[in-house]
């Protein structure tokens, strides 16, 4: 019963090895590793071809029931399950988890290294720049949005015959330009394939790309809480030309590149992608894609560091992959495409991948199966979905828990009837795993006030309603050993014979598979959309983008849409505000009532614990 120390401390007390001898522990080849400093490395997308004929090891996704605003422990137990498979259980075993954004590193939440004794370390590297990738963003993220307000201005200032001019300087210049534009061209109702048949006045056409102010969607973005660039004002400057336009910044993690990187299969799809982005419509209605502005190569340049997943290692010396992290509501919150699939080939058949689906499984799990696992064409062996008791009697109608503020007496002492309320949540969730075909084991993430009776509440629940298993886990006390169990039941959930399948057909209309996903995961009568909607959707599918998959911008703090709404709600129809769309990513995102998408900083903001000692450059307070 000696007090837990903080995360901090924890992580300090434990010397990581240097990273090159646990790259040589996993087999990898050292041509195959680029250390960044001592304790963090960059891993070769090469290693998928060396293994490419080994199987894949186990594949799980840990995910949990509808949380509290403090989290209910889900990067915590993807740690601690990796700690008790590979460090006490002895199997090959890698974690994959998403870097944080600095945003709520120095804001509101801290860092995101899992937490007490399951923790990713050094975490003061894990939560600041790791090896780049987040500014990498940031630059490819900013050199479109420039691309695009330069262009404008060009545009608005010279005849077709000067931009011609400047943007084709050669012959051998206009074949290439044509034919990156061979795309555009089609959608101008031009047929001709070979660039060189093109009249001078076809070329005229395509010099311009005409851009409708109002459609551009491409915002610019930092990596930092800063709610004063949530709406700004550009192009004030004289030689702009009073070509001032209003707009705004977001948090990097929502770029839609970030959410390119997390779903990229090789260097030569992320190229692909990068160049379909679609960032404003022109005047007549077609779509501009970042090709269409020449960058599709620039972007690649700037990422082709970022594209390789960074390797670091848990308190127990276990290896984890650190990449990607895109934001989970407008984004779909998972880590990446290639960190699960090198890993899976690295701990070979008889290994276990373990990654990490933010928010709860209506958000993060829903996603992970239906764009994750669609473009990864992955399929998982077991989902663990993480419960607490203070969120299931959060659900039952405990109090309101507030960050910051101590926890209500109802979820320090013992009260059955609150969680056997809460437990709707809990078998709504259950359910929604059992919809794609994979056991579910639930994993009670257990707090020192939890009692005995309340636990075992639980694991009664969940086994009647669908669990494979239930098990307690105390890992955050006591690091991998306390997940054991949680780590024998795994394996044997991956055992079970599983029927993956996914919600709905790609083929269904946008709106038919928001009705299912609000349906069948949310428990909704029905979806309601407005009319800015309506028209998004229909211009989507004019523009042929129907066969999307859809990632919902919902709050996370509720099945539905209103985030006070505990437990399993019931009668609500769900409203869709907005649609839009990442075309380089893949999918279709409809936004749920109103979606932040860069944080601000609250008066007191985790800034202020943070601190560094000159003498010996150790970091406190992250
Ligand atoms: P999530 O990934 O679900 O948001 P985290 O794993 O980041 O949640 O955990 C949220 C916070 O709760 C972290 O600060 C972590 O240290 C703390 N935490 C997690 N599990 C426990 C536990 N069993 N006891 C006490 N604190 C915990």
């Amino acid at each position: 019963n000696t007090p837990v120390p903080s995360d901090i401390d924890i992580a300090q007390s434990q010397t990581p090895k240097d990273i090159d001898i646990l790259a040589r522990e996993v087999r990898l080849l050292p041509a195959e590793v680029d250390l960044y400093g001592k304790k963090k490395a960059k891993v070769s997308l090469q290693v998928l071809q060396r293994l490419g004929s080994q199987k894949d090891g186990r594949y799980v996704v840990v995910t949990g029931i509808t949380p509290t605003p403090l989290g209910e422990g889900k990067s915590t137990t993807t740690i601690g399950l990796a700690q008790a498979l590979g460090a006490q259980l002895k199997k090959n075993c890698f974690a994959c988890v998403r870097q944080p954004s600095q945003g709520p590193t120095f804001g509101i939440k801290g860092g995101a290294a899992g937490g007490g004794y399951s923790q990713v370390i050094p975490m003061e590297e894990f939560n600041l720049h790791l090896t780049g990738d987040i500014h990498a963003i940031t630059a490819a993220n900013n050199l479109v949005a420039a691309a695009i307000d330069a262009r404008i201005f060009h545009e608005a200032t010279q005849s077709d015959e000067a931009l011609f001019k400047r943007l084709v300087p050669t012959a051998k210049g206009k074949q290439e330009f044509c034919k990156i534009q061979l795309g555009r061209l089609k959608r101008l109702g031009i047929t001709k394939t070979d660039p060189k048949e093109l009249t001078p006045e076809e070329v005229m056409q395509f010099v311009r790309l005409d851009f409708d102010k109002d459609t551009i969607t491409w915002q610019r973005v930092l990596d930092t809480n800063d709610r004063f660039l949530r709406k700004i004002t550009i192009g004030q400057g004289p030689q702009e030309k009073n070509m001032t336009r209003e707009t705004q910044f977001d948090i990097t993690v929502a770029s839609e590149i970030m959410a390119i990187l997390a779903l990229t299969s090789d260097l030569r799809d992320m190229r692909e992608r990068l160049g379909k982005m679609v960032v404003a419509s022109s005047k007549a209605g077609h779509p501009i894609t970042a090709d269409d502005l020449g960058m599709g190569g620039a972007l690649t340049v700037l990422m082709k560091d970022a594209i390789r997943p960074n390797l670091m290692q848990t308190l127990e010396g276990t290896p984890v992959f650190v990449h990607a992290g895109p934001f989970a509501n407008i984004a779909h919150g998972n880590s990446s495409i290639l960190a699960d699939k090198l890993a899976l080939k690295i701990v070979g058949e008889k290994g276990f991948v373990v990654t990490e689906a933010g928010f709860g499984a209506d958000i993060g799990m829903e996603k992970f199966f239906n764009i994750k696992c669609r473009y990864s064409g992955l399929v998982p062996n077991a989902v663990v979905l993480v419960a607490t008791i203070r969120a299931l009697k959060m659900h039952g109608g405990g109090p309101t828990v507030t960050a910051g503020v101590p926890l209500p007496k109802e979820y320090t002492e013992e009260n059955l009837d609150l969680i056997e309320k809460g437990c709707s949540n809990l078998i709504k969730q259950i359910e929604n795993a059992n919809f794609f075909g994979i056991p579910v084991v639930v994993a009670v993430n257990s707090f020192a006030t939890d009692t005995k009776a309340e636990v075992e509440l639980v694991q009664k629940i969940s086994r009647e309603k669908g669990a494979f298993d239930a098990v307690i886990c105390t890992h955050w006390a006591q690091g991998g050993l306390g997940a054991t169990d949680l780590a024998t039941a795994v394996e044997k959930a991956t055992e079970q014979p599983s029927n993956f399948q996914f919600l709905y057909d790609l083929k269904l209309s946008i709106e038919e598979k928001i009705e299912t996903i609000a349906k069948k995961i949310y428990g909704a009568d029905g979806i309601q959309l407005e009319p800015l909607a309506k028209e998004q959707v229909e211009r989507y599918k004019r523009q042929g983008f129907n066969d999307l998959p859809i990632c919902m911008a919902k709050t996370h703090l509720s099945l539905s849409h209103k985030p006070e709404l505990k437990g399993a709600p019931k009668g609500f129809v769900l409203p869709i505000r907005e649609v839009r769309a990442s075309i380089g990513a893949g999918f279709i995102y409809p936004l749920i009532g109103t979606m932040s998408t860069m944080p601000g900083l609250p008066t007191r903001p985790c800034f202020y614990d943070i601190d560094i000692n000159p003498d010996t450059e150790e970091i406190v307070g992250l």
